[in-house]
């Protein structure tokens, strides 16, 4: 195995290292994802490749349900990766959209509408329309014109509109590496407001509250962590219900359940989860006000990273004043997280490895490149590949979540990467690869206007 994360001098293995083992495999030195081989899966579909294993998502979620032992059930957070959310919503469990697009690959997906919510801080009327006229399962308030806005479309609808509010937890019951809530946010309502936003939902009678939702901060990796939040979430709960003087019937914990990324990242303890979710289950079993009320959890990063891989071919290997760049076909443009450009205060390298040179000797001090004119287009800063040539394959492992789904795919007009599905042997093609295309017409023959 090569040494592919870190600098030539850390010690082996890698977090590389331990991934292919645990999640993947090698044969002759070429990385296989779900037993196929990576070469043939680029020989069939091109370069750049996202290529993801059914069999990973699938374990992750049966882990997590495991972990949780009917504590809460399982949703998932499509926008981490939409093109998972078939082989997902296939297996039973809810999604999470955070818009109107996204409601409708929910029902393409297969998902019941009435399994289905709705979270985001500026929705639209038309997007809020399209989910209510559907039959959305539930929304989550954010602010004082949507409560007004909901009920004002449900009215017209003619609906009850099954909702909750978002809250944005007090500081104390923070953690996280993205902290999302317990400072000013535009997410949700601080706690601080719980009792006036119960006063102004509940004065809509088109507006059905069932609970609330909290969602503090993504990619944890600290299981305590998530656990405490998932306390205090109970403790809003209880407030809550209290103060609207009736048991809840919805609680959604929000999601934030971490993966490692980086060299010394820990995995996310799930002995510790379910110890925790047994704890708190016990305490809603005891509480009239939440025992009847849906838990839930809305994952995306945990259920999805692990399972995809994003492929890329070199192009050019070169060096510049004593430095070596790969230059491969891939980059941020399909993959900004691995630039370190979403919002990484410090950038640090995802797994990457020589997937057709598995096993080669080192050589330090690499920079992996796209090939896009900007120096932010950099995937490794701190590779140690081995000798690569023209052809060859780099593989960004944790690659499933905040992929493409998150990167500025128009930025040089390049074509969209396939997706693929690699699921007990077989291959799915979830996004053929696109061609190239001149997407605006010129001023000579416009679209239309005015
Ligand atoms: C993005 C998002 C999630 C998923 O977050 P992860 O960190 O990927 O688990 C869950 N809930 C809401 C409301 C979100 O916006």
């Amino acid at each position: 195995m090569t040494a592919a994360t870190a600098p030539a001098s850390a010690p082996s293995p890698t977090l590389a290292d331990r991934l292919i083992a645990a999640q993947f495999g090698a044969r002759d030195g070429v990385l296989t994802v779900g037993g196929l081989d990576v070469r043939t899966l680029a020989a069939h579909h091109g370069t750049p490749l996202y290529v993801y294993d059914a069999a990973l998502a699938r374990g992750r979620l049966n882990a997590l349900r495991a972990a949780l032992d009917g504590f809460a059930e399982v949703y998932y957070s499509i926008k981490a990766n939409p093109a998972l959310a078939p082989l997902l919503a296939a297996e039973g469990i809810g999604l999470e959209v955070a818009s109107g697009a996204e409601f409708l690959l929910a029902r393409a997906a297969g998902a019941p509408a009435g399994r289905i919510l709705f979270a985001g801080p500026g929705k639209g009327a038309a997007e809020l329309e399209l989910a209510i006229a559907g039959g959305i399962g539930e929304i989550h308030l954010e602010s004082f014109d949507e409560i007004a806005l909901v009920a004002d479309i449900g009215r017209r609808l003619g609906r009850q509109v099954p909702v909750s509010i978002r809250v944005n937890p007090a500081p104390a019951a923070q953690g996280g590496a993205m902290r999302m809530g317990g400072k000013p946010t535009a997410f949700g309502f601080d706690e601080e407001m719980l009792a006036e936003v119960a006063t102004a939902v509940e004065a809509e009678p088109g507006l059905a509250l069932g609970g609330l939702h909290l969602f503090a901060g993504t990619q944890i990796l600290d299981a305590a962590v998530l656990v405490a939040q998932w306390r205090h979430g109970l403790d809003l709960a209880d407030r809550l219900a209290g103060l609207l003087g009736r048991p809840l019937t919805s609680i959604d914990l929000g999601g934030g359940l971490g993966i490692p990324y980086h060299a010394g990242d820990g995995t996310l303890d799930l002995e510790i989860v379910r110890a925790g979710a047994a704890d708190l289950a016990a305490r809603v079993a005891a509480s009239p006000a939440l025992r009847d009320a849906r838990l839930l959890v809305e994952p995306g990063r945990f259920l999805a990273g692990p399972a995809g891989v994003y492929l890329a071919a070199v192009r050019t290997v070169k060096t510049s004043r004593g430095q070596r760049f790969v230059v491969t076909d891939g980059g941020m443009h399909h993959q900004l997280a691995a630039s370190g450009n979403l919002g990484q205060v410090i950038k640090r390298d995802f797994p990457l490895v020589a997937a057709t040179r598995l096993g080669g000797a080192p050589i330090g001090d690499t920079q992996v490149v796209g090939p896009l004119c900007t120096p932010l287009d950099t995937i490794g800063r701190q590779t140690a590949l081995p000798e690569v040539a023209p052809g060859d394959l780099v593989a960004v492992l944790q690659s499933g979540a905040y992929g493409l789904s998150s990167s500025p795919v128009g930025f040089l007009s390049h074509p969209m990467p396939a997706e693929v599905l690699v699921d007990d042997g077989h291959v799915t093609v979830l996004r053929p690869a696109g061609r190239f295309e001149a997407p605006l017409v010129n001023l000579a023959a416009p679209i239309g206007g005015l």
